[in-house]
């Protein structure tokens, strides 16, 4: 029953001295007494800037320090913050803050080739709920909290008395994998108890120290991340803008993390450093790794080569807060690293099947579906798509295909969407995907379907090989002859240098499937 404020002042109060944030690239860090003090600054700067209860605040930026303030001030003030993708361009810019009816818009100038402030100027003509755009680092920027420290305390805290826990105060855009993002609308109550069971599920306390290289923008970063933390009284630590696997083990190294965070594809790329065995790595304590499927042979490695005894996999998504299925760290590994876990704390799960919704025997794949505290309260102003996702008994549809086993631990066999039908047989990518990650001359490998004239659909392995491999697509085949089924080897196996990717590192098979197609004509 509390706000975000509410919780972030009462850890304060508790922990003044300890740690909240640091910021590697720059070298700023902030006590819990001083983080607390400068959110309450800025929540009182936007106040003073006629932000009201329910306005939507806009955050485009790669990562920093000013993300994870303006989190806090704007939830303080029950501003409705709308996280906005860093990658995204002047089209998808327009579509979502035009959606949202964003109203002050904080962004960053600059990230390396990404002029922030020339795409923003370029289409701020034709965003009329636009009142106002903030530039991070400029006067302009600065002069909010000095108008906030001139602000009578008074306003801020009779703002935050006034808030309900299940107030909207964040609009999160989905990750855009399968298809354009959605808005969802989540309250204080859907993200502060996830973050907090999560933070839970973790063991954290006051003394971990959490490297989180994965966006801000997406909920991984700021529930997993920063709410978990904060929640724990725990520190976040911010290793580089946007990630980068030497910028990633640098700052735990520098930092002596106890947790890190990533998608399977940034903890590949950390453990294929050539330096990586020269890193110290022996803070690590645990982590998560979440977001798409989670490989068994890197699960396995982060364990042994990166100390992460205790790493968690969790499944989820925005709509849902995001995490609905979490491993826990006393779990044997074998079956911490082959499934998700099992239902997190206050939530409901059901396996079905999508055609008939009636839900399915153990071990049988069907729909996951989820309810509970943490199911969002919508799409922001899309009741239709809504009303697609969630039934009248507030199950959310995920749209995932999943398995539950006796003892309930729940596997994510892969989305309904990327299910390939051959000649009638349900075939699971992900399976195929596991078996030849075993190749060792396979670095990694995504398998998709692709339409068929004769089998309605034929499988279609792309795979990126290690350096200096002479890897043939007959090899691959026959690495699998003997050893899965005839129709789960793939018709097609094509090499590729990386996969089309969102900015959290998901690989975007929708995209996979269109370059197929047009190659195979
Ligand atoms: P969009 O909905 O825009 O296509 P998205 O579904 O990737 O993008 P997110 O909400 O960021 O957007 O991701 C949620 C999805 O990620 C889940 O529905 C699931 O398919 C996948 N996912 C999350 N965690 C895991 C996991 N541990 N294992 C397998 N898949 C996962
Ligand atoms: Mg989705």
């Amino acid at each position: 029953g509390q706000t975000i404020g509410q919780n972030l002042r009462h850890v304060a109060s508790v922990l003044p001295h300890r740690d909240a944030l640091v910021d590697v690239p720059s070298g700023r860090r902030w006590t819990y007494q001083e983080f607390d003090e400068e959110v309450a600054t800025l929540a009182r700067g936007l106040i003073a800037a006629g932000i009201d209860k329910g306005d939507r605040v806009g955050i485009w930026s790669p990562n920093n320090p000013e993300w994870v303030l303006l989190q806090y001030a704007t939830a303080e003030i029950g501003a409705i913050l709308v996280n906005v993708n860093p990658a995204y361009r002047t089209h998808e810019l327009t579509y979502a803050l035009r959606q949202s009816g964003v109203k002050l818009l904080v962004s960053a100038v600059s990230y390396k080739t990404s002029d922030y402030r020339g795409m923003v100027e370029e289409v701020r003509s034709g965003l009329p709920a636009l009142e106002r755009v903030i530039y991070l680092g400029t006067e302009e920027w600065e002069a909010l909290s000095i108008a906030g420290a001139a602000l009578d305390p008074e306003r801020l805290d009779s703002r935050m008395a006034a808030l309900s826990p299940d107030d909207p105060i964040n609009i999160q855009y989905t990750s855009g994998t399968t298809g354009f993002p959605k808005g969802a609308t989540l309250s204080h109550h859907n993200i502060l108890n996830n973050g907090f069971f999560i933070g839970e599920l973790c063991r954290y306390t006051e003394i971990d120290r959490v490297c989180v290289p994965v966006p801000f923008y997406h909920c991984f970063g700021m529930v997993l991340g920063n709410l978990a933390i904060t929640t724990h009284g725990a520190c976040i630590v911010i290793p580089a803008p946007v990630f980068d696997p030497k910028a990633t083990l640098d700052a735990v190294q520098a930092e002596r993390c106890t947790s890190l965070y990533g998608v399977p594809t940034m903890f590949i790329a950390e453990l294929a450093l050539p330096e990586f065995s020269s890193y110290d790595l022996t803070s690590l304590r645990t982590g998560i790794m979440a977001g798409s499927p989670c490989p068994v042979e890197v699960m396995r490695r982060v364990v042994a080569e990166m100390h992460m005894r205790e790493v968690t996999i969790c499944y989820g998504m925005t709509e849902t807060s995001p995490v609905s299925a979490q491993t826990r760290y006393d779990e044997e590994l074998d079956r911490r690293v082959s499934t998700v876990g099992r239902v997190h704390p206050h939530t409901e799960v059901k396996i079905v099947d999508p055609a008939t919704g009636l839900t399915v025997p153990r071990g049988t794949p069907g729909e996951l579906c989820t309810r509970g505290y943490s199911v969002m309260l919508g799409y922001w102003e899309d009741p239709e798509r809504t009303a697609e996702v969630i039934d009248a008994a507030r199950w959310m549809h995920t749209g995932d295909l999943a398995t539950m086993d006796e003892a309930g631990y729940v596997n994510i066999v892969g989305r309904i969407k990327d299910m390939v039908i051959r000649g009638g047989e349900n075939l699971y990518p992900r399976e195929i995907e596991e078996f030849l990650y075993g190749h060792p001359d396979i670095e990694d490998v995504q398998v998709i379907g692709v339409p068929d004239a004769k089998y309605g659909e034929e499988l279609c392995a792309w795979v990126k090989t290690r350096p200096g491999s002479v890897l043939t697509a007959e090899d691959v085949r026959d690495f699998c002859r003997g050893k899965l089924a005839h129709h789960k080897i793939p018709r097609y196996v094509r090499f590729a240098d990386g996969f089309p990717m969102t900015v959290t590192g998901k690989i975007q098979k929708f995209k996979m499937r269109k370059t197929s197609i047009e190659e195979l004509g």
